[in-house]
């Protein structure tokens, strides 16, 4: 058996593993780099296509995100016989998410903010979509490849995170034995407001391929979602109450139905008016559909909520129409998350920031070379501190409140601890975060279980099982 690590190691980047389980040959994710462009975002599918030894026949799809699933299409092109397993939540929003990066990338090539051709084209879509196969949640299913000496049963489980998010189980024989290897994806192993936790496999495990997004992130243990969901619901209630208004940038997928939800919760506690106006827009509003649609068939803290069940109005698209929207207390819902230029979260918090009326409140991470970090920072430093939000529009000072919260859909690594000790394998293979975050995680794995084998693999190292 072989592992090869295929996206960024050193890095959050894109999430794509290479598996050869004694002929058959599988790929784990199919991810994106998000910051990067073009091909540079690309997972090393080269390493694979030069080595005649190596050969993929399925390719198993953890959830949604971009930089799990979004590099699909450009495996499906490259390797036209293999089939993309993914749940049947995943599959619904990747005809969503798919066919809106190859607009986007289309886009930024014609409006010149990249010079990189896009990956893949809207079109080829529907194509690709005959190749993928929905699963249910704890039901295996055989991916046995062409050239392979043993069956292969493969089961996913719900790994909490974001809507259709699933963790993955193969099994197999090897020397008259049965082997167990896990891959997490990405894992939130505690509720959300709509999303319960993960609900993972029994031991034995032999291989554990572990996620470490929090890896380094201390911050993260010693918040809880109890202080941070009333530390908000008061920050927006204070807003709303002097008659300002309220942004919330937010990941489409995930955050945004999430956040819907929480203001869902201050409403009916009465910590903010029933009136307060909602309002949503772009991508977002299709995702939310989506969370709507699978409520019965999907994990659920409780079926009976629907994202369109709280009133919300579409984001209206003209200047003075968008101006109105803002002049009453009412509050945002949108996308970037991290304020990027030219979305909407941006657009509006142009218009919001130099108001101490107002409030900007992050509920994700947000990178420091982002306009939403930008404008935190400068909050921090005073009241009036300027910041550069859009580069046409030059700095503005940030008068409104800006704070951030910390609601992560991702385990705080004192959760992977636990999950390592229940799980009890023979060998780690750390993923899915930076060097600072995998170093922690190796570290403490093998103080506290010196029994278990923990490996940190480089990109393109070949590491044998
Ligand atoms: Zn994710
Ligand atoms: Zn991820």
């Amino acid at each position: 058996m072989i592992y090869i690590a295929l996206g960024a190691s050193d890095e959050i980047g894109g999430s794509c593993h290479y598996l050869d389980i004694q002929g058959t040959g599988l790929l784990l994710d199919t991810g994106i780099d998000p910051e990067a462009d073009g091909i540079d975002g690309l997972p090393r599918l080269d390493i694979i296509e030069e080595n005649p030894d190596y050969w993929v026949d399925h390719a198993f799809i953890t959830h949604a995100h971009h930089d799990h699933i979004g590099a699909m299409p450009v495996v499906l092109q490259k390797f036209p016989h293999v089939i993309a397993h993914m749940s049947r939540a995943t599959e619904q929003l990747a005809e969503i998410l798919l066919p809106a990066s190859a607009r986007l990338q289309l886009r930024k090539q014609r409006e010149g903010t990249s010079s990189a051709d896009p990956l893949f084209y809207e079109e080829e879509l529907d194509v690709y979509s005959y190749l993928y196969r929905p699963h249910e949640l704890n039901t295996p299913f055989e991916v046995t490849g062409v050239r392979a000496s043993v069956p292969i049963r493969a089961s996913f489980y719900d790994a909490g995170h974001i809507l259709g998010a699933v963790g993955i189980l193969i099994e197999f024989e090897s020397d008259g034995e049965e082997r167990r290897y896990f891959y997490t994806g990405d894992t939130g192993m505690r509720a959300q407001t709509i999303i319960p936790g993960a609900v993972y496999p029994e031991p034995p495990i032999d291989v554990l391929l572990l996620e470490s997004t929090l890896g380094a992130d201390p911050e993260s243990e010693k918040t809880t979602r109890r202080t941070e969901e009333n530390g908000l619901g008061e920050a927006v209630a204070t807003v709303l109450r002097r008659g300002g208004t309220v942004l919330l940038p937010v990941f489409a997928l995930g955050r945004g139905q999430e956040i819907i939800a929480l203001i869902d919760r201050y409403k009916n506690r009465g910590l903010i008016p029933e009136d307060t106006p909602i309002y949503t827009a772009g991508l977002m509003r299709a995702i939310s559909d989506v969370y709507d649609k699978t409520r019965f068939s999907t994990p659920r803290l409780n079926q009976d909520f629907q994202v369109y069940g709280v009133p919300q109005g579409r984001l209206p698209r003209g200047q003075t129409a968008t101006k109105l929207a803002l002049s009453e207390p009412s509050i945002h819902v949108v996308g970037s998350g991290m304020m990027f230029e030219r979305t909407i979260s941006n657009r509006l918090a142009q218009q919001l920031v130099e108001s101490e009326k107002n409030g900007i409140f992050m509920v994700s991470y947000t990178r420091p070379d982002s306009p939403g970090h930008r404008i935190l920072e400068a909050r921090r430093t005073g009241k009036g501190t300027k910041a550069v939000i859009d580069e046409n529009k030059g700095p503005q000072p940030v008068r409104c409140d800006v704070e951030r919260f910390r609601f992560s859909g991702h385990s705080h690594r004192r959760d992977l601890m636990e999950l390592v000790e229940r799980l009890n394998p023979e060998r780690i293979i750390l993923v899915h975060g930076e060097t600072e975050a995998r170093t922690w995680m190796k570290n403490n794995i093998e103080y506290f279980y010196p029994e278990i084998e923990v490996l940190s693999p480089q990109t393109g190292q070949v590491v044998e099982l």
